[in-house]
């Protein structure tokens, strides 16, 4: 021990200044002399910072029974989204998973076949899991994707008293389904290519589409919104601007 140290380490033990201090002339301070009302006070002034936080706002979040919303940008969990006729954004092409640094994400892609059409080309996700016991919210497989297929959700709330329950399985990834979409599978809108809807120029449901879900999976729900639709109503400007003339 150096002498400071050891200085201090005898003031500690002692209470009283070392020999060498008190001949180098440096000054030690004594014990606190009474004063009767610092000590009548002394406890309350230790709940000062109780007192003065009662009147301050409170700030404790009463979750899980109010939520707090989160920042506009928040990493929650994924989303696999739809073009806005339905068809799956996602083509199973497995570059997210491949970026994933925590391993996280599997796909298995497959050929769209003539009747089974998911998504807009060739291919599509048929399988799709998130495994949320890895995931580190990083992402890096949203920057991957090509389509825009996967983004992030805001939703924070990922517990489970499962290990299964963790890995999310496509149909708890794929978005809701809008009252305007027609779920998958059934062909793209006649005329279009994929790069039509990569572009954005597939904005509806086309009434060929409606006719062929009719035809070939009549027990589907969302027909109810489609009741009106026939391949035969007019779907194009075109056919307008034929009226007006
Ligand atoms: S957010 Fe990151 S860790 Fe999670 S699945 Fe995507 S790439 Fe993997
Ligand atoms: S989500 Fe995107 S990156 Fe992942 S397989 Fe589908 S298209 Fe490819």
């Amino acid at each position: 021990m150096t002498d400071a140290g050891s200085a201090r380490e005898t003031e500690r033990h002692t209470g009283a200044a070392p020999m060498g201090a008190r001949a180098s002339g440096t000054e030690v301070p004594g014990p606190k002399k009474p004063n009767f009302v610092r000590d009548l006070l002394a406890p309350a002034a230790g709940f000062g910072v109780t007192f003065g936080s009662m009147f301050r706002p409170t700030v404790t979040e009463q979750y899980p029974f109010e939520k707090v919303p989160t920042q506009p940008r928040y990493h929650g969990r994924h989303q696999l989204n739809r073009h806005p006729d339905g068809l799956e954004k996602c083509i199973g092409c497995e570059l997210c998973a491949w970026v994933c640094p925590a391993d996280a994400i599997f796909v298995e892609g497959a050929d769209n076949e003539e009747g089974a059409q998911f998504s807009p080309g060739e291919r599509y996700g048929r399988v799709y899991q998130i495994n949320y016991l890895r995931c580190i919210f990083c992402a890096l497989c949203i920057e991957a994707c090509p389509t825009r297929a996967l983004t992030m959700t805001n939703e924070y709330e990922l517990a489970g008293p499962t290990r299964a329950g963790l890995i999310y399985e496509k149909d708890q990834l794929l978005a809701p389904l809008e009252d305007s979409m027609l779920p998958a599978p059934h062909p793209m809108v006649p005329g279009t290519t994929d790069h039509d809807y990569y572009n954005g120029e597939v904005t509806s449901v086309a009434p060929e589409q409606v006719e062929w879900v009719r035809e070939n999976r009549p027990e589907e729900p969302a027909l109810e919104n489609f009741k009106d639709v026939t391949a035969a109503a007019p779907q194009t400007g075109a056919a307008d601007s034929e009226e007006q003339a």
